[in-house]
């Protein structure tokens, strides 16, 4: 773009000054004048591209964050690799003049290529752990010694929400502060509603540890904890589906969301597996038809056989409470609940154990509501030992709801960079 060389005019006379030195007490001559026309023809097209002087990876609050540093204001795009997992940074109307840098996997990022200078444009090569999107691209301008900087964050993302995002290239610097803007702002003097949805209670217990030690308490705690903090914030309402030790069907969970015109819904639960000790990490999980995984597809089906469990009258079908609303569905809230979903997998992975890959999708039934964006957390494994102390100790709780916090706070923006 011509408006990035008009935005930093220093930025090419520095650059000028260096490439073509003192041109005083030379003879001037024809042939000088010719030889110079033709260096300065040829520095004309370098001297249109900005230099891009540094490039750093490391994390930010969970979000692996990328700074290129130039000496100017860069423009440039993010888009999907021709195959495997990763992207390709392009910084148009630049040229490479950096060292390559020291630290070249860090977060999400398993490796960065060779910085390639071709057509007046710098392309950089950014393999993945897993899929991730830009959360957000904003530039620095110049502070004291360091120039200007692109900044992108990248979060999370399932495969999904990864292939819709790099469907086309995405521009960077972002014109929002994230690709997907926060839900818009509440109307003056209303606080937005959360609503913290302990999983299991009542005669249905969900997982058990090996010690005998039930979900159902975990996630009731765990989601006490969270209220706690987030209303310590002044920044939030909290509704909890269930505040006791109770059966509440999952419908009813969902409805109860709904009637109370809920800004998100976040269910919370944690797993077990028979014979399976080893495994262990939190994970996040976002409602999808077709499942992320066979791991995420059997999960749904054990979460969601909780309503069998239901005394009395058959179980009210979550399907019934939400159809009638699906066509008012906002094709936002699922976008949103990938957001969110990222956003807390970041937040945990700055200070948890994680699963690998540990942003899934899957038909969970409580994640239905057509109109709030929604996540599933599983807190981790009541099978494996080191999960099940994190998980019934007050530090370790502290520790989740933290995150927690902090993911909801960005996600509504609260948190600004
Ligand atoms: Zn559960």
């Amino acid at each position: 773009m011509v408006r990035c060389h008009g935005a930093d005019p220093q930025g090419l006379s520095r650059h000028r000054a260096r490439g073509f030195g003192p041109a005083g007490g030379f003879p001037i001559n024809k042939l000088f004048l010719f030889v110079f026309s033709l260096f300065f023809l040829s520095g004309a097209a370098s001297a249109a591209a900005l230099r891009v002087t540094g490039l750093q990876l490391g994390l930010n609050a969970g979000l692996t964050r990328l700074v290129v540093e130039a000496d100017g204001p860069l423009n440039g795009s993010l888009s999907a690799a021709a195959d495997g997992l990763g992207l390709v940074l392009t910084l148009s109307q630049a040229r490479w003049d950096a060292a390559v840098p020291s630290s070249r996997a860090a977060g999400l990022v398993a490796g960065l290529g060779l910085p390639v200078d071709s057509a007046g444009q710098v392309s950089l090569g950014i393999d993945l752990v897993e899929p991730a999107v830009v959360e957000r691209a904003f530039r620095l301008p110049p502070q004291g010694t360091v120039g200007d900087r692109l900044v992108i964050d990248l979060r999370p993302a399932d495969p999904q929400a990864w292939q819709a995002a790099f469907a086309a290239p995405v521009s960077l610097p972002l014109a929002g502060s994230a690709d997907i803007l926060p839900p818009p702002p509440v109307s003056p003097g209303r606080l937005r509603l959360v609503v913290l949805d302990p999983g299991h209670g009542g005669q249905d217990p969900g997982a058990i540890s090996a010690a005998g030690r039930y979900e159902k308490d975990v996630t009731l705690a765990i989601a006490r904890a969270v209220a706690t903090r987030l209303r310590q914030t002044h920044r939030y309402r909290v509704l909890m589906t269930r505040e006791a030790d109770r059966f509440i069907r999952l419908g009813d969970r969902v409805a109860l969301a709904r009637r109370h015109e809920a800004d998100l819904f976040l269910s919370i639960h944690a797993d077990s597996l028979a014979a399976d000790r080893a495994t262990r990490g939190a994970s996040v999980y976002v409602r999808a038809d077709d499942a992320s995984d066979t791991d995420a597809e059997a999960l749904a089906l054990r979460e969601n056989r909780a309503d069998q469990l239901a005394e009395g009258a058959p179980a009210r079908d979550v399907n019934e409470v939400v159809a009638i609303l699906l066509d008012l569905a906002s094709r936002d809230t699922g976008r949103l609940s990938s957001r969110f979903a990222g956003l807390l997998t970041a937040s945990l992975g700055h200070r948890l154990t994680l699963r690998h890959n540990a942003l899934r999708a899957a038909n969970f039934k409580v994640l239905s509501a057509p109109d709030i964006p929604s996540a599933l957390l599983e807190l981790g494994y009541l099978s494996n030992p080191a999960d099940e102390a994190l998980l019934f100790s007050d530090a370790g709780r502290a520790e989740l709801a933290e995150g927690v916090v902090a993911a909801i706070d960005r996600f509504f923006g609260v948190d600004d960079r």
